[in-house]
């Protein structure tokens, strides 16, 4: 395993559930694991069961660009998982587990892949494998047309004064234009006191984090809050795309029977259109794991996703084409979409599990022309 983040680690668990029984060595370029770091997804009953202890918080109940959205069950609301209870957890089960060893400190230059085995090497060290996973992160590259990044910053805040709602998570507050960036707030109240407020855009360009960090605090201060009552930051850039470098990333869903896979974000377990990763990396984890161990390859239900997969490619391509056009719909757009669909219609979207009747309520949401318009570029830009 190339790195211990989250793909890799996420891989494990589930190998060693699955009855994994050889040797599995992972190698991280860092001498610790980045705990800088909170996942957010949508729960269903396909997220594997060891994960639910670790949830810091479910939210029943999530604003998009102001409109409020419900599920009537807890279990498939917004849930959150701090990196560092991941972290911890997985180290147990490695320990527990006594055949994964983790090397910090190993930067791998070099993965040569033979007709049987793997090697993975650098300056210092050669190893020599069955099976090899790669989730060294794609580096960042400028977008093409119809791609953005998403460039976040967020602040973990502890308030004297209970100036929070923990029943509604904010995915989108205060949504808005600036230039040729979508702008907008996300919220994540833990109590009353706790919270993570971060400041995100959508951007064709690279943006300084330290400036959003600088915006991030200017957020703060409308909450009456300042840099003292900061406990943590985390920020990043992900790739919003369906433009894949298929000399670096193949398809999500591919087989195994090569043998080294790209994995996490480089395996493009990342979903195009939001930037939300962790239910695809789940998803990619049980069913290389069920391969890996020789279980039945694929559930009636794992196939629909893999075929889905193309589907939602598509809609994302053109939904990131619209916004890259019109940006100035971005808002609008948001706000049709939550408005046109239930909680569970929107959360079986965003983890790629909509019904038919889900999508149609999805693409009937959406502003047409600008839609239509978006669509035929796409078409136009795909076949060049
Ligand atoms: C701050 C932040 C918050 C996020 N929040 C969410 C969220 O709420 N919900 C969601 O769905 N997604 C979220 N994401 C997106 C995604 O889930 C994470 O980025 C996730 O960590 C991706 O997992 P990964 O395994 O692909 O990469 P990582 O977890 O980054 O793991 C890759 C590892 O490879 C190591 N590495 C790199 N190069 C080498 C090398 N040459 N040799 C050895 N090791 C190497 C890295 O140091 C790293 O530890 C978030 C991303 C960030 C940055």
């Amino acid at each position: 395993m190339v790195g211990v983040g989250l793909s890799s680690c996420s891989l494990v668990l589930a190998l060693i559930e699955a009855g994994y029984s050889g040797e599995i060595v992972m190698l991280e370029q860092a001498d610790v694991v980045n705990t800088n770091k909170t996942w957010c997804y949508w729960s269903d009953k396909h997220m594997p069961r060891y994960l639910s202890p670790l949830v810091s918080k479910r939210w029943r109940h999530w604003r998009v660009a102001e409109t409020k959205q419900s599920v009537s069950n807890n279990e498939h609301g917004y849930h959150c998982i701090k990196a560092a209870d991941f972290f911890n957890y997985c180290f147990e089960r490695f320990a527990n587990h006594g055949k994964v060893t983790m090397l910090f400190n190993k930067a791998v230059d070099d993965i040569v892949v033979g007709t049987s085995t793997v090697t993975v090497r650098s300056d210092d060290f050669s190893i020599t494998a069955t099976h090899g996973f790669d989730s060294r992160p794609p580096p960042p590259t400028n977008v093409d047309r119809g791609s953005l990044l998403q460039c976040f910053t967020g602040a973990w805040v502890e308030s004297t004064k209970p100036i929070f709602c923990p029943q509604t998570a904010h995915l989108m507050a205060d949504i808005k234009t600036v230039g040729d960036a979508i702008e907008f707030i996300y919220i994540l109240p833990l109590s009353r006191r706790e919270a993570l407020i971060e400041v995100t855009q959508f951007s064709p360009k690279a943006k300084s984090l330290q400036h959003l960090q600088q915006m991030t605090l200017e957020v703060l201060d409308t909450f009456g809050l300042s840099s003292e009552d900061v406990t943590g930051w985390e920020g990043g850039i992900l790739p919003m795309t369906t433009h894949i470098d298929p000399t670096i990333v193949k398809q999500k869903g591919s087989n195994t029977s090569n043998q080294c896979r790209n994995i996490g974000i480089r395996g493009n377990c990342i979903r195009a259109a939001t930037g939300y990763a962790f239910s695809q990396i789940q998803q990619d984890s049980q069913r290389i794991a069920r391969q890996i161990t020789g279980q039945k390859i694929a559930t009636y239900e794992e196939k629909k996703i893999s075929l889905n997969a193309g589907l939602y490619t598509w809609l994302d391509s053109i939904f990131l084409m619209a916004l890259t056009q019109r940006p100035e719909l971005a808002p609008e757009v948001f706000k049709r979409m939550a408005r046109g669909t239930t909680g569970e219609q929107f959360a079986r979207f965003m983890t790629e599990r909509a019904s038919v009747l889900d999508l149609l309520k999805v693409i009937g949401s959406m502003p047409k022309r600008a839609f239509v318009r978006a669509a035929w570029e796409t078409m136009r830009w795909n076949r060049r």
